[in-house]
């Protein structure tokens, strides 16, 4: 399990996702949570700077001391106990979204409307504050991805590999939308077209 968030904290700086020592992430197994530690650099991780804590944020079996937003990541597995995994971060064009409290929605993208439907801003928080934990965990009652306004993106998953394709997906989501208003010319699906898709993810997302 340790492993696994070390390779994917490379995984996240490889790819531009991640910079110096911003964001977190997390596995929840049972009643404990594995999270990289305070102050860690996401791509140069490795299995010490992953800290075991339990669902209170105590942290056991290790110097470390657990990421500052470790409670922002029980409040999201308290209120989704099918969510076993959740990266937080600070990917740049997703962040751009954050900075200008605008949600990802605009229907560009087929496949991101079946995938995300939209991903919603969460109103601001002070980095590590209770306000930002409650803004941020209680959209996670409805979405897996979420835009943290002037801050960054959450996303969650069943298993880390999902969470890290959804926040994958979410920045190249952001990329397309940016990259499509410099060339001026988006068309946004709407009417039937809109309708077909929203249909097909309630079929998808109900089994
Ligand atoms: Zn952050």
């Amino acid at each position: 399990m340790k492993n696994e968030i070390v390779k994917i904290g490379k995984l996240l700086y490889d790819k531009d996702l991640t910079s110096a020592t911003s964001g977190n992430i997390s596995i929840r197994s049972g009643n404990k949570v594995y999270i990289t530690a305070t102050g860690t650099a996401l791509g140069f991780l490795s299995e010490k700077d992953v800290v075991e804590i339990d669902m209170d944020g105590k942290e056991f079996n290790s110097n470390e001391k657990a990421s500052s937003e470790k409670f922002m990541h029980l409040a999201i597995y308290k209120l989704r106990p099918d969510l076993k995994a959740i990266i937080h971060c600070h990917s740049p064009f997703t962040t751009a979204f954050a900075a200008c409290r605008k949600e990802l929605a605009a229907p560009i993208i087929a496949e991101n409307i079946l995938y995300f439907g939209k991903i919603p801003v969460a109103d601001y928080g002070m980095p590590s504050s209770q306000q930002l934990t409650d803004n941020t965990s209680k959209l996670f009652a409805d979405y897996d991805t979420v835009l943290m306004a002037n801050h960054g993106i959450v996303a969650a998953g069943e298993t880390l590999k999902k969470a890290f394709f959804k926040l994958e997906t979410a920045e190249t989501y952001a990329k397309t939308y940016v990259y499509s208003k410099i060339i001026d010319g988006q068309i946004l699906l709407d009417g039937k077209d809109l309708d077909d898709l929203k249909e097909l993810r309630i079929k998808l997302h109900s089994k």
